[in-house]
């Protein structure tokens, strides 16, 4: 398979590794958003985090607590982000967490500036989700 993430798992692409456990590794992304730009991925090739079996799913999330702290230790705040599949803006189609080190005077948002914030359901859509959501 030609994935990028795989080939740093296998170390047949160089990177540079901050942490392995037994399913995930944790490394500096090679095109930054900020100074301290990491990323947390499982071991296995999986495109989604529901793709993820249990073990895999709390060693990553393990991980990304591990990492959290140091990261957040640079500015002080961390954008956390997983593009879910490839519309959601997903790259690299291999699991990836990303931690940002966010500060006040960088050019990125809030979550909302995304979006146009036109959006308004009625209230039957919004019962919609709820009852296709709730489990
Ligand atoms: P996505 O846009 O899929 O959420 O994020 C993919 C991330 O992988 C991007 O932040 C990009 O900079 C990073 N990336 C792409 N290729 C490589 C690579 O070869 N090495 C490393 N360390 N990061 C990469
Ligand atoms: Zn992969």
């Amino acid at each position: 398979m030609d994935c990028i993430f795989c080939k740093i798992v296998s170390g047949e692409i160089p990177a540079k590794l901050l942490k392995e456990t037994d399913h995930s590794i944790s490394f500096l992304d090679a095109f930054p958003l900020a100074k301290g730009h990491v990323l947390v991925i499982p071991k296995n090739h999986h495109q989604k985090i529901q793709d993820l079996n249990e073990n895999e799913n709390s060693d990553l999330f393990s991980l990304v607590h591990t990492m959290i702290s140091k990261v957040d230790s640079i500015s002080g705040s961390t954008l956390l982000a997983v593009h879910n599949g490839k519309d959601a803006g997903q790259e690299v189609s291999h699991v990836h967490v990303h931690l940002v080190p966010r500060s006040a005077d960088d050019s990125a948002g809030a979550i909302h500036s995304m979006f146009d914030g036109t959006l308004k359901l009625s209230d039957s859509e919004i019962e919609e989700m709820y009852n296709k959501l709730k489990i």
